[in-house]
């Protein structure tokens, strides 16, 4: 795509998703749908959802019903963004090890930049217990809702509503008053697309495995080795390129194992 074609941008909303996980009442589900779609957006994907299709969630969608008539239901996180270039989580608290952080206008701001070429995750939790660190690690940024401290958790659908608002709002400001997605550049116009959900998630089950075979990581003992790696590599985001120069060296590194010990 010419730097023209980018500026000229269009509609690229399409690649950006809302994903719920687990969401327990179906009320939670339509008030998303319609908040999504007051927002411009329309790609729901529900992760093992527990009451799902239901009139309920179509009471609460209003005119959004074709949201839920398009949702798409997986089994996994990781089935919902596998193929997703940048995936973010919404998170009311901060965890044990602390990810990096956006507002939900820096938030708006990385995806316009990223939504050009690349698919976009927007996650967000159960009702009661949010995402859990596992899910909150396969994101690259965490976006947190300023809030009350003594009582920052938003309803569910609420916190969906904030975070497209924003979304939204950014991307009036790029498109002037042209009720349109208009992207900028893809991050400082890189050559390449950023590595996916499912390679990202490949490339460190392979990094684990050759950590083993170093006697480097012992997974009886893992002192959060792996959770910190992929902090340190989800800072950085990893594009295609880079994707296969890691996994080539991972790959060598084996060979060079297996060769010594035969
Ligand atoms: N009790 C849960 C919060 C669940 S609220 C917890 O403590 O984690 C359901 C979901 O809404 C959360 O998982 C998160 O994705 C989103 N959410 C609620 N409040 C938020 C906030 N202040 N900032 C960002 N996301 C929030």
């Amino acid at each position: 795509m010419s730097v023209a074609e980018r500026r000229q941008g269009g509609l690229h909303k399409e690649n950006i998703r809302v994903v719920l996980v687990q969401p327990s009442h179906p009320g939670n589900i339509g008030a998303s749908a319609r908040a999504m779609k007051n927002m411009g957006l329309s790609q729901l994907v529900l992760v093992k959802p527990a009451d799902f299709p239901s009139g309920v969630a179509v009471g609460r969608a209003a005119s959004a019903l074709e949201l839920l008539e398009r949702a798409q239901v997986v089994d996994s996180l990781e089935t919902a963004v596998a193929d997703c270039g940048l995936i973010i989580g919404a998170s009311a608290r901060r965890r044990s090890i602390p990810w990096p952080m956006l507002d939900p206008a820096g938030c708006a701001r990385k995806i316009l930049q990223a939504m050009v070429e690349n698919k976009v995750a927007l996650v967000f939790g159960r009702e009661d217990s949010g995402l859990n660190n596992e899910e909150l690690q396969q994101c690259h940024f965490h976006v947190q809702i300023p809030a009350n401290p003594d009582y920052s958790s938003l309803n569910l659908a609420a916190a969906v509503l904030l975070v497209c608002y924003e979304l939204y709002k950014a991307s009036q400001a790029e498109s002037g008053s042209d009720n349109h997605y208009v992207a900028e550049l893809p991050d400082g116009d890189w050559d390449q697309k950023w590595s996916t959900g499912e390679k990202v998630e490949l490339f460190y089950e392979h990094l684990e495995r050759v950590l083993i075979g170093v006697d480097f990581h012992d997974p009886d003992n893992p002192r959060q080795l792996m959770q910190r790696l992929r902090r340190l590599f989800g800072r950085i985001r990893i594009d295609e390129m880079e994707m296969n120069i890691l996994r080539g060296i991972l790959s060598n590194i084996e060979k060079a194992i297996n060769d010594r010990r035969h």
